[in-house]
Protein backbone atom coordinates (compact mmCIF):
# COMPACT_ATOMS: atom_id res chain seq x y z
CA UNK A 1 0.00 0.00 0.00
CA UNK A 2 1.16 3.80 -0.61
CA UNK A 3 2.99 5.38 2.12
CA UNK A 4 1.95 9.16 2.80
CA UNK A 5 3.91 11.39 4.45
CA UNK A 6 3.60 11.69 8.38
CA UNK A 7 4.84 10.69 11.60
CA UNK A 8 2.15 8.00 12.53
CA UNK A 9 3.12 4.17 12.14
CA UNK A 10 0.25 2.00 10.82
CA UNK A 11 -0.96 -0.44 8.53
CA UNK A 12 -3.82 -2.59 7.21
CA UNK A 13 -4.40 -5.03 9.59
CA UNK A 14 -6.56 -6.74 12.66
CA UNK A 15 -5.80 -4.23 15.21
CA UNK A 16 -6.72 -1.12 12.92
CA UNK A 17 -3.21 -1.12 12.03
CA UNK A 18 0.28 -0.77 14.11
CA UNK A 19 2.65 -2.02 11.91
CA UNK A 20 5.89 0.11 11.40
CA UNK A 21 6.79 1.65 8.23
CA UNK A 22 9.48 3.52 9.06
CA UNK A 23 9.61 7.16 7.73
CA UNK A 24 6.30 7.57 6.53
CA UNK A 25 3.18 5.88 7.08
CA UNK A 26 0.83 3.66 5.29
CA UNK A 27 -2.44 4.85 3.82
CA UNK A 28 -5.12 3.85 6.24
CA UNK A 29 -9.03 3.08 4.86
CA UNK A 30 -11.28 4.63 6.66
CA UNK A 31 -15.12 4.43 6.73
CA UNK A 32 -16.89 7.27 8.23
CA UNK A 33 -20.78 6.50 8.75
CA UNK A 34 -22.85 9.95 8.81
CA UNK A 35 -19.62 11.34 6.86
CA UNK A 36 -22.64 13.95 4.83
CA UNK A 37 -23.69 15.57 7.75
CA UNK A 38 -22.05 18.49 10.19
CA UNK A 39 -19.24 17.00 12.23
CA UNK A 40 -18.96 13.78 9.48
CA UNK A 41 -17.72 16.52 7.07
CA UNK A 42 -15.11 17.84 8.86
CA UNK A 43 -13.94 15.08 10.28
CA UNK A 44 -13.17 13.55 6.13
CA UNK A 45 -11.92 16.88 4.94
CA UNK A 46 -8.88 16.08 8.04
CA UNK A 47 -8.60 12.59 7.16
CA UNK A 48 -8.28 13.09 3.53
CA UNK A 49 -5.94 16.22 4.01
CA UNK A 50 -3.70 13.71 5.93
CA UNK A 51 -3.60 11.57 3.04
CA UNK A 52 -5.71 8.65 3.54
CA UNK A 53 -8.62 6.65 1.46
CA UNK A 54 -12.22 7.72 3.25
CA UNK A 55 -15.59 6.07 2.78
CA UNK A 56 -18.70 8.02 3.33
CA UNK A 57 -21.42 5.92 4.63
CA UNK A 58 -24.33 8.54 4.82
CA UNK A 59 -28.44 7.91 4.10
CA UNK A 60 -28.94 12.07 4.01
CA UNK A 61 -31.25 11.52 6.38
CA UNK A 62 -29.94 15.00 8.30
CA UNK A 63 -26.46 15.42 6.34
CA UNK A 64 -26.40 16.57 2.82
CA UNK A 65 -24.09 15.72 -0.20
CA UNK A 66 -23.04 19.79 -0.53
CA UNK A 67 -21.07 19.23 2.98
CA UNK A 68 -18.78 16.94 1.03
CA UNK A 69 -18.97 18.39 -2.82
CA UNK A 70 -14.72 19.29 -3.08
CA UNK A 71 -14.49 16.01 -2.68
CA UNK A 72 -16.67 14.31 -5.07
CA UNK A 73 -13.99 13.36 -8.27
CA UNK A 74 -11.55 12.40 -6.00
CA UNK A 75 -10.04 9.05 -6.43
CA UNK A 76 -9.28 8.72 -2.50
CA UNK A 77 -12.66 9.55 -1.63
CA UNK A 78 -15.75 7.19 -2.10
CA UNK A 79 -19.60 8.70 -1.06
CA UNK A 80 -22.17 6.18 -0.09
CA UNK A 81 -25.60 6.37 0.09
CA UNK A 82 -26.79 3.36 2.39
CA UNK A 83 -28.80 3.11 5.84
CA UNK A 84 -26.36 1.96 8.47
CA UNK A 85 -29.34 -0.28 10.02
CA UNK A 86 -28.53 -2.40 6.76
CA UNK A 87 -25.89 -4.89 6.60
CA UNK A 88 -22.64 -3.89 4.61
CA UNK A 89 -19.31 -5.74 3.55
CA UNK A 90 -16.23 -3.12 3.54
CA UNK A 91 -12.44 -3.98 4.28
CA UNK A 92 -11.30 -1.05 6.19
CA UNK A 93 -8.56 0.05 8.85
CA UNK A 94 -10.81 1.90 10.89
CA UNK A 95 -14.19 2.72 11.25
CA UNK A 96 -15.54 6.10 12.70
CA UNK A 97 -19.22 5.66 13.46
CA UNK A 98 -21.11 9.08 13.64
CA UNK A 99 -24.40 8.26 11.89
CA UNK A 100 -27.48 9.33 14.26
CA UNK A 101 -30.02 12.07 13.35
CA UNK A 102 -29.10 14.96 15.89
CA UNK A 103 -31.23 15.36 19.17
CA UNK A 104 -35.42 14.45 17.87
CA UNK A 105 -35.79 16.76 20.52
CA UNK A 106 -34.55 19.67 18.21
CA UNK A 107 -37.10 18.52 15.83
CA UNK A 108 -39.82 18.11 17.85
CA UNK A 109 -39.67 21.63 18.61
CA UNK A 110 -38.39 22.85 15.03
CA UNK A 111 -39.88 20.54 12.37
CA UNK A 112 -38.89 23.04 9.53
CA UNK A 113 -37.68 20.86 7.34
CA UNK A 114 -38.71 17.35 8.59
CA UNK A 115 -41.16 16.11 6.04
CA UNK A 116 -41.99 12.91 8.64
CA UNK A 117 -43.75 12.60 11.82
CA UNK A 118 -42.04 13.14 15.24
CA UNK A 119 -42.74 9.04 15.94
CA UNK A 120 -41.44 8.26 12.65
CA UNK A 121 -38.48 10.15 13.47
CA UNK A 122 -38.22 8.45 16.87
CA UNK A 123 -38.09 4.91 15.35
CA UNK A 124 -35.83 6.06 12.71
CA UNK A 125 -33.75 7.51 15.60
CA UNK A 126 -33.87 4.17 18.05
CA UNK A 127 -33.01 1.87 14.60
CA UNK A 128 -29.98 3.91 13.64
CA UNK A 129 -28.20 3.66 17.47
CA UNK A 130 -29.11 -0.24 18.15
CA UNK A 131 -29.15 -1.65 14.70
CA UNK A 132 -26.61 1.16 13.56
CA UNK A 133 -24.36 0.48 16.24
CA UNK A 134 -24.73 -3.86 15.72
CA UNK A 135 -23.72 -3.92 11.91
CA UNK A 136 -21.00 -1.65 12.42
CA UNK A 137 -19.75 -3.57 15.35
CA UNK A 138 -20.35 -6.92 13.24
CA UNK A 139 -18.23 -5.31 10.48
CA UNK A 140 -15.48 -4.07 12.87
CA UNK A 141 -15.64 -7.67 14.23
CA UNK A 142 -15.54 -9.47 10.94
CA UNK A 143 -12.22 -7.33 9.34
CA UNK A 144 -10.12 -6.39 12.82
CA UNK A 145 -10.82 -2.99 12.26
CA UNK A 146 -10.64 -0.62 15.14
CA UNK A 147 -13.77 1.57 15.85
CA UNK A 148 -14.89 4.70 17.09
CA UNK A 149 -18.33 5.77 18.77
CA UNK A 150 -19.36 9.23 19.26
CA UNK A 151 -21.73 9.37 21.96
CA UNK A 152 -23.01 12.07 23.98
CA UNK A 153 -22.57 14.38 26.94
CA UNK A 154 -26.09 13.40 27.15
CA UNK A 155 -25.42 10.32 28.46
CA UNK A 156 -25.32 12.37 31.56
CA UNK A 157 -28.68 13.34 31.71
CA UNK A 158 -29.30 16.40 33.91
CA UNK A 159 -26.41 16.06 35.79
CA UNK A 160 -25.87 16.00 39.49
CA UNK A 161 -22.24 16.20 39.22
CA UNK A 162 -20.81 19.14 37.94
CA UNK A 163 -18.60 19.42 35.69
CA UNK A 164 -19.07 16.37 34.61
CA UNK A 165 -16.37 13.47 34.65
CA UNK A 166 -16.29 10.19 32.74
CA UNK A 167 -16.79 8.12 36.02
CA UNK A 168 -20.14 9.77 36.17
CA UNK A 169 -22.79 7.58 35.47
CA UNK A 170 -25.32 10.21 34.77
CA UNK A 171 -28.79 11.08 35.60
CA UNK A 172 -31.34 10.35 33.16
CA UNK A 173 -35.20 9.77 32.78
CA UNK A 174 -35.74 6.73 30.51
CA UNK A 175 -39.29 7.69 30.01
CA UNK A 176 -38.94 11.38 28.90
CA UNK A 177 -39.52 13.18 25.94
CA UNK A 178 -35.53 13.50 25.30
CA UNK A 179 -34.45 9.86 26.18
CA UNK A 180 -34.39 8.33 23.44
CA UNK A 181 -31.33 10.59 22.24
CA UNK A 182 -29.78 9.84 25.90
CA UNK A 183 -30.65 6.02 26.09
CA UNK A 184 -29.88 5.71 22.69
CA UNK A 185 -26.71 7.05 22.72
CA UNK A 186 -26.41 4.89 26.17
CA UNK A 187 -27.09 1.72 24.28
CA UNK A 188 -24.82 2.27 21.76
CA UNK A 189 -21.90 3.14 24.51
CA UNK A 190 -22.76 -0.56 25.82
CA UNK A 191 -22.84 -2.08 22.52
CA UNK A 192 -19.56 -1.25 21.92
CA UNK A 193 -18.35 -2.52 25.28
CA UNK A 194 -20.15 -5.69 24.85
CA UNK A 195 -17.98 -5.94 21.89
CA UNK A 196 -14.86 -4.72 22.97
CA UNK A 197 -14.92 -7.43 25.64
CA UNK A 198 -16.57 -10.16 24.22
CA UNK A 199 -15.45 -10.09 20.65
CA UNK A 200 -12.26 -8.51 20.97
CA UNK A 201 -13.36 -5.47 18.97
CA UNK A 202 -10.30 -2.89 19.36
CA UNK A 203 -13.07 0.19 20.17
CA UNK A 204 -12.87 4.09 21.29
CA UNK A 205 -15.77 6.08 22.74
CA UNK A 206 -15.79 9.45 22.77
CA UNK A 207 -18.61 11.46 24.51
CA UNK A 208 -19.33 14.56 22.89
CA UNK A 209 -20.28 18.03 24.30
CA UNK A 210 -21.65 20.99 22.39
CA UNK A 211 -20.51 21.67 18.84
CA UNK A 212 -20.58 24.12 16.92
CA UNK A 213 -19.41 26.07 13.15
CA UNK A 214 -19.19 25.76 9.91
CA UNK A 215 -22.09 23.14 8.06
CA UNK A 216 -24.22 23.14 10.72
CA UNK A 217 -27.82 22.10 9.83
CA UNK A 218 -30.09 24.87 10.03
CA UNK A 219 -33.32 23.81 10.72
CA UNK A 220 -32.12 21.15 13.49
CA UNK A 221 -32.86 23.74 16.61
CA UNK A 222 -29.80 23.93 18.23
CA UNK A 223 -29.10 27.06 20.23
CA UNK A 224 -26.35 27.86 18.56
CA UNK A 225 -27.61 27.46 14.95
CA UNK A 226 -30.49 28.86 15.68
CA UNK A 227 -29.10 32.35 17.54
CA UNK A 228 -26.64 32.50 14.56
CA UNK A 229 -29.51 31.98 11.72
CA UNK A 230 -31.89 34.44 13.58
CA UNK A 231 -29.28 37.38 14.50
CA UNK A 232 -28.47 37.04 10.03
CA UNK A 233 -32.12 36.97 9.50
CA UNK A 234 -32.65 40.13 12.04
CA UNK A 235 -35.16 37.76 13.99
CA UNK A 236 -35.40 38.03 17.68
CA UNK A 237 -33.39 35.49 19.10
CA UNK A 238 -35.18 32.77 21.08
CA UNK A 239 -33.95 32.24 24.34
CA UNK A 240 -35.92 28.89 26.18
CA UNK A 241 -37.02 29.47 29.72
CA UNK A 242 -34.98 32.13 31.54
CA UNK A 243 -31.81 31.60 29.93
CA UNK A 244 -30.07 30.48 32.92
CA UNK A 245 -29.16 27.22 31.82
CA UNK A 246 -25.59 26.47 30.85
CA UNK A 247 -23.91 24.74 28.34
CA UNK A 248 -20.45 24.69 27.29
CA UNK A 249 -19.57 25.29 23.38
CA UNK A 250 -16.79 23.61 21.34
CA UNK A 251 -15.87 24.66 17.90
CA UNK A 252 -15.67 21.82 15.67
CA UNK A 253 -11.79 21.96 14.60
CA UNK A 254 -10.77 20.77 18.02
CA UNK A 255 -13.53 18.04 18.18
CA UNK A 256 -11.89 16.77 15.04
CA UNK A 257 -8.52 16.79 16.80
CA UNK A 258 -9.49 14.95 19.61
CA UNK A 259 -11.49 12.15 17.64
CA UNK A 260 -8.34 11.90 16.00
CA UNK A 261 -6.47 11.52 18.78
CA UNK A 262 -8.71 9.41 20.35
CA UNK A 263 -9.03 6.93 17.76
CA UNK A 264 -5.34 6.70 17.24
CA UNK A 265 -4.43 6.12 20.67
CA UNK A 266 -3.93 3.35 22.58
CA UNK A 267 -7.34 4.33 24.93
CA UNK A 268 -10.72 2.49 25.03
CA UNK A 269 -12.01 5.47 27.08
CA UNK A 270 -14.73 6.83 27.19
CA UNK A 271 -13.48 10.27 26.87
CA UNK A 272 -15.26 13.59 27.39
CA UNK A 273 -14.52 15.98 24.16
CA UNK A 274 -15.72 19.46 24.95
CA UNK A 275 -14.69 22.90 25.81
CA UNK A 276 -15.25 23.63 29.68
CA UNK A 277 -16.03 27.28 28.91
CA UNK A 278 -19.44 27.37 30.65
CA UNK A 279 -22.03 29.51 29.14
CA UNK A 280 -25.57 30.86 30.27
CA UNK A 281 -28.02 30.95 27.27
CA UNK A 282 -28.43 34.63 27.88
CA UNK A 283 -24.14 34.88 27.82
CA UNK A 284 -24.54 32.82 24.55
CA UNK A 285 -27.09 35.47 23.09
CA UNK A 286 -24.78 38.05 24.17
CA UNK A 287 -21.99 36.60 22.43
CA UNK A 288 -24.18 36.14 19.33
CA UNK A 289 -24.72 39.79 19.51
CA UNK A 290 -21.52 41.43 19.74
CA UNK A 291 -20.35 39.06 17.00
CA UNK A 292 -23.22 39.39 14.08
CA UNK A 293 -25.76 42.06 14.85
CA UNK A 294 -25.66 44.42 18.19
CA UNK A 295 -29.18 45.61 17.63
CA UNK A 296 -30.70 42.11 17.94
CA UNK A 297 -33.39 41.48 20.07
CA UNK A 298 -33.87 38.76 22.63
CA UNK A 299 -37.28 36.90 22.84
CA UNK A 300 -38.23 34.03 25.95
CA UNK A 301 -40.01 31.17 25.07
CA UNK A 302 -41.09 27.99 27.19
CA UNK A 303 -38.00 25.65 27.94
CA UNK A 304 -38.39 21.80 26.16
CA UNK A 305 -38.89 19.51 28.76
CA UNK A 306 -36.45 17.49 30.99
CA UNK A 307 -33.49 20.25 29.72
CA UNK A 308 -30.20 19.38 31.38
CA UNK A 309 -29.90 22.76 33.85
CA UNK A 310 -26.11 22.68 33.38
CA UNK A 311 -23.24 21.01 31.49
CA UNK A 312 -19.26 21.24 31.53
CA UNK A 313 -17.21 18.73 30.66
CA UNK A 314 -13.97 17.87 32.32
CA UNK A 315 -11.31 17.18 30.42
CA UNK A 316 -8.65 15.98 32.79
CA UNK A 317 -8.25 12.43 31.12
CA UNK A 318 -8.37 13.26 27.93
CA UNK A 319 -5.64 15.85 28.41
CA UNK A 320 -3.26 13.74 30.20
CA UNK A 321 -4.29 10.46 28.65
CA UNK A 322 -5.14 11.64 24.33
CA UNK A 323 -2.67 15.19 25.08
CA UNK A 324 -5.80 17.03 23.56
CA UNK A 325 -7.40 19.83 24.50
CA UNK A 326 -9.64 22.57 22.85
CA UNK A 327 -7.97 25.95 21.08
CA UNK A 328 -10.75 27.68 20.14
CA UNK A 329 -12.85 29.53 22.79
CA UNK A 330 -16.35 30.69 21.77
CA UNK A 331 -15.71 34.37 20.92
CA UNK A 332 -13.13 32.90 18.52
CA UNK A 333 -15.57 30.19 17.16
CA UNK A 334 -18.43 32.35 16.60
CA UNK A 335 -16.92 34.45 13.52
CA UNK A 336 -15.68 31.53 11.67
CA UNK A 337 -19.15 30.32 10.89
CA UNK A 338 -21.01 33.61 9.83
CA UNK A 339 -20.00 33.96 6.39
CA UNK A 340 -20.93 30.40 5.43
CA UNK A 341 -24.47 30.70 7.41
CA UNK A 342 -24.98 33.96 5.17
CA UNK A 343 -24.55 31.93 2.40
CA UNK A 344 -26.68 29.56 2.81
CA UNK A 345 -29.35 31.88 4.01
CA UNK A 346 -29.20 33.97 0.98
CA UNK A 347 -29.50 31.12 -1.10
CA UNK A 348 -32.61 30.02 0.84
CA UNK A 349 -34.08 33.38 0.31
CA UNK A 350 -33.34 33.36 -3.14
CA UNK A 351 -35.15 30.11 -3.70
CA UNK A 352 -32.22 27.89 -4.39
CA UNK A 353 -32.72 25.74 -1.63
CA UNK A 354 -29.37 23.99 -0.89
P1 LIG B 1 -25.57 15.49 11.79
O1 LIG B 1 -27.04 15.25 11.86
O2 LIG B 1 -25.08 16.70 11.09
O3 LIG B 1 -24.81 14.23 11.19
C1 LIG B 1 -25.27 12.93 11.32
C2 LIG B 1 -25.17 12.23 9.97
O4 LIG B 1 -25.62 10.88 10.09
C3 LIG B 1 -26.03 12.88 8.90
O5 LIG B 1 -25.25 13.09 7.74
C4 LIG B 1 -27.14 11.87 8.64
O6 LIG B 1 -27.65 11.91 7.33
C5 LIG B 1 -26.42 10.57 8.96
N1 LIG B 1 -27.32 9.47 9.32
C6 LIG B 1 -28.33 9.50 10.23
N2 LIG B 1 -28.93 8.31 10.31
C7 LIG B 1 -28.27 7.50 9.43
C8 LIG B 1 -28.43 6.14 9.06
N3 LIG B 1 -29.37 5.37 9.61
N4 LIG B 1 -27.59 5.63 8.12
C9 LIG B 1 -26.62 6.39 7.56
N5 LIG B 1 -26.43 7.69 7.89
C10 LIG B 1 -27.25 8.23 8.81
O7 LIG B 1 -25.06 15.50 13.33
P2 LIG B 1 -23.63 15.90 13.92
O8 LIG B 1 -23.86 17.07 14.80
O9 LIG B 1 -22.63 15.98 12.85
O10 LIG B 1 -23.35 14.65 14.84
C11 LIG B 1 -22.43 13.63 14.49
C12 LIG B 1 -22.33 12.65 15.66
O11 LIG B 1 -21.84 13.33 16.81
C13 LIG B 1 -23.67 12.05 16.06
O12 LIG B 1 -23.48 10.70 16.41
C14 LIG B 1 -24.08 12.86 17.25
O13 LIG B 1 -24.92 12.14 18.12
C15 LIG B 1 -22.73 13.15 17.89
N6 LIG B 1 -22.78 14.35 18.74
C16 LIG B 1 -22.84 15.59 18.17
C17 LIG B 1 -22.89 16.71 19.01
C18 LIG B 1 -22.96 18.10 18.45
O14 LIG B 1 -23.01 19.05 19.23
N7 LIG B 1 -22.94 18.29 17.15
C19 LIG B 1 -22.91 16.54 20.40
C20 LIG B 1 -22.87 15.26 20.92
C21 LIG B 1 -22.79 14.16 20.08
N1 LIG C 1 -22.47 -7.12 9.81
C1 LIG C 1 -22.28 -6.23 8.77
N2 LIG C 1 -21.13 -6.33 8.03
C2 LIG C 1 -20.16 -7.24 8.29
C3 LIG C 1 -20.36 -8.11 9.37
C4 LIG C 1 -21.52 -8.03 10.12
O1 LIG C 1 -23.11 -5.37 8.49
O2 LIG C 1 -19.15 -7.25 7.58
C5 LIG C 1 -23.71 -7.03 10.59
C6 LIG C 1 -24.46 -8.35 10.59
O3 LIG C 1 -25.38 -8.34 9.52
C7 LIG C 1 -25.15 -8.37 11.93
C8 LIG C 1 -24.36 -7.42 12.80
O4 LIG C 1 -23.39 -6.82 11.95
O5 LIG C 1 -26.47 -7.88 11.83
C9 LIG C 1 -23.68 -8.08 13.95
O6 LIG C 1 -22.79 -9.02 13.42
P1 LIG C 1 -22.20 -10.19 14.32
O7 LIG C 1 -21.35 -11.04 13.45
O8 LIG C 1 -21.57 -9.64 15.53
O9 LIG C 1 -23.49 -10.96 14.82
P2 LIG C 1 -24.39 -12.06 14.09
O10 LIG C 1 -24.36 -11.82 12.62
O11 LIG C 1 -23.73 -13.34 14.48
O12 LIG C 1 -25.73 -11.86 14.71
N1 LIG D 1 -32.11 26.82 23.56
C1 LIG D 1 -32.49 28.15 23.55
N2 LIG D 1 -32.94 28.70 22.39
C2 LIG D 1 -32.99 28.01 21.22
C3 LIG D 1 -32.58 26.65 21.22
C4 LIG D 1 -32.13 26.09 22.41
O1 LIG D 1 -32.45 28.83 24.59
O2 LIG D 1 -33.40 28.58 20.20
C5 LIG D 1 -31.59 26.25 24.82
C6 LIG D 1 -32.12 24.86 25.17
O3 LIG D 1 -33.31 24.98 25.91
C7 LIG D 1 -30.99 24.30 26.01
C8 LIG D 1 -29.74 24.95 25.42
O4 LIG D 1 -30.19 26.05 24.65
O5 LIG D 1 -31.11 24.71 27.34
C9 LIG D 1 -28.93 24.02 24.52
O6 LIG D 1 -29.80 23.47 23.57
P1 LIG D 1 -29.32 22.59 22.35
O7 LIG D 1 -30.57 22.03 21.80
O8 LIG D 1 -28.45 23.38 21.46
O9 LIG D 1 -28.38 21.47 23.00
P2 LIG D 1 -28.65 20.37 24.13
O10 LIG D 1 -29.88 20.71 24.90
O11 LIG D 1 -28.76 19.10 23.38
O12 LIG D 1 -27.44 20.49 24.97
Amino acid sequence: REQVSGSGIYGFGKTGGRVPVGIGRRRLRIVVTGGAGFVGSHLVDKLIERGDDVIVIDNFFTGRKDNLVHHLGNPRFELIRHDVVEPILLEVDQIYHLACPASPVHYKYNPVKTIISFFQFLTTFHKTNVMGTLNMLGLAKRIGARFLLTSTSEVYGDPLEHPQKETYWGNVNPIGERSCYDEGKRTAETLTMDYHRGAEVEVRIARIFNTYGPRMCLDDGRVVSNFVAQAIRKQPLTVYGDGKQTRSFQYVSDLVNGLVALMEGEHVGPFNLGNPGEFTMLELAQVVKETIDPSATIEFRPNTADDPHKRKPDISKAKSLLNWEPKISLREGLPLMVSEFQKRILNEDEGKGY
